[in-house]
């Protein structure tokens, strides 16, 4: 495996960087204190090209290959150090337009995929519900089919981007087994966003609670087979979580090692820069071994799926890592920085707070751990 970028990947790699940097790390303090969405650096964004990278050119999108999504990503964490944009980049990319790309009929491409490429529309999904987080199985939210219509009754929970977005893909159970996904107009008066949540990291992302009262939509809104969206189109959401999205958490790790670097030489304690001390030193290159694990894993997970190869167990092993290693390493870069690392002022402690979701969301480090044991054991 070759995971050297050209040079072409190096200069996209290198605009998408200045974009974030220029545009997305000013405000990223004051977004991430007021819990604030902030249209006007989306609209950056999508002015750059950026907000249908994955999807075929044909409908307005970028294109672009796993691998390239993964540097973009990748970049634009490191550059804007704003966990809540990456995340809501990341919904709209990989579990918004992406199931509609690759599992809509022609007809639902054309109706919602240029707007989401051209960042007009924002997009969501939406499968937890209050009983239903790492059993997605265990859904409650029901859709019964009424003549020519599905009608939606249920709660979902912790939907990125609900308050924002202009399409949802809602999972619902249609038979005991069987789960089915729409794809919601959000202006439907059955999509009701509720209460908005309040995070203690990705605190520019918004969250929210989705009721789906009465929530009627014509059978061309299916997303995908009937009855079959747990093994298709949800599995695959989750494989794109686990390659392309989780590729945020390296950029912000990136970010955190560089922001450690400077303090460590500029910050003198007995007359040395605490840098010359090997327990701060190590420390550093202790973030750097955890960095480059992630970055391996991240790029051999998304390099196996651009090939087509399967990689369900080094999805699982880069999501564990970035979930795990991340937050290790913003605790590190907390300790460097001594008590001012425990204030807002360098963004370390907001560095903690945004990587713990890596552990979390897109399925939990333990649901990973029961993946890999899995694979490995079979049924036992
Ligand atoms: C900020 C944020 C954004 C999110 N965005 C979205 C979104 O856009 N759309 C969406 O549908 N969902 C979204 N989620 C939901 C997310 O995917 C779930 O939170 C996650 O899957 C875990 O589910 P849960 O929170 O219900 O935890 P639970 O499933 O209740 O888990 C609680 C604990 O039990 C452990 N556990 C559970 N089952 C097992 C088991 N079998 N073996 C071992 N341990 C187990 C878990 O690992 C965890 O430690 C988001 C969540 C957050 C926090």
């Amino acid at each position: 495996m070759d995971f050297s970028l050209t040079d072409e990947q190096k200069a996209f790699r290198a605009s998408v960087y200045d974009w974030s940097v220029a545009t997305l790390a000013p405000g990223a303090a004051d977004r991430d204190k007021e819990g604030h969405w902030d249209p006007e650096v989306w609209k950056s964004l999508a002015a750059q090209g950026l907000a249908g990278l994955p999807v075929g050119e044909e409908y307005g999108g970028g294109g672009a290959s796993v691998m390239d999504c993964v540097i973009a990503n990748e970049a634009i964490a490191e550059g804007g150090h704003d966990g809540g944009f990456n995340l809501s980049l990341g919904a709209h990319w990989v579990i918004g337009a992406v199931p509609i790309w690759l599992h809509g009929t022609e007809e639902q491409k054309q109706r919602w995929l240029p707007a989401l490429c051209d960042g007009s529309m924002i997009g969501a999904w939406a499968s937890t519900e209050p009983e239903a987080g790492s059993d997605a199985a265990g859904l409650q939210t029901r859709a019964v089919r009424d003549g020519d219509d599905w009608v939606i009754n249920g709660n979902k929970i912790f939907i990125t981007n609900g308050p924002i977005a202009g399409v949802c893909n809602v999972l619902a159970r249609t038979s005991e087994k069987g789960a089915t996904a729409f794809i919601v107009d959000t202006t439907n008066p059955g999509f009701q966003v509720g209460r908005e949540l309040d995070k203690m990291g990705c605190r520019s992302s918004p969250t929210a609670e989705i009721a789906l009262v009465d929530c009627r939509v014509p059978a061309d809104c299916v997303l995908g087979e009937v009855d079959q969206a747990l093994w298709r189109v949800a599995f695959e959401c989750f494989d794109w979580e686990r390659t392309v999205m989780i590729a945020s958490g390296i950029g912000g790790m990136q970010s955190t090692l560089n922001t450690c670097i400077s303090y460590a030489k500029d910050r003198k304690q007995f007359g040395r820069p605490i840098a010359s001390f090997q327990a701060i030193a190590h420390k550093l290159a202790e973030m750097k071994i955890r960095l480059e694990a992630c970055r391996t894993a991240v790029y051999r997970a998304a390099y196996l799926k651009q090939t087509g190869v399967e990689h369900q167990m080094e999805a699982s092993i880069a999501k564990y890592l970035v979930g795990e290693y991340s937050v290790a390493n913003a605790l590190d870069a907390i300790q460097i920085h001594g008590g001012y690392g425990y204030l807002r002022d360098f963004g370390v402690e907001r560095a903690l707070r945004d990587a713990k979701l890596g552990s979390i969301g897109g399925g939990t480090s333990e649901i990973q751990k029961l993946i890999i044991s899995r694979l490995l054991l079979g049924d036992v």
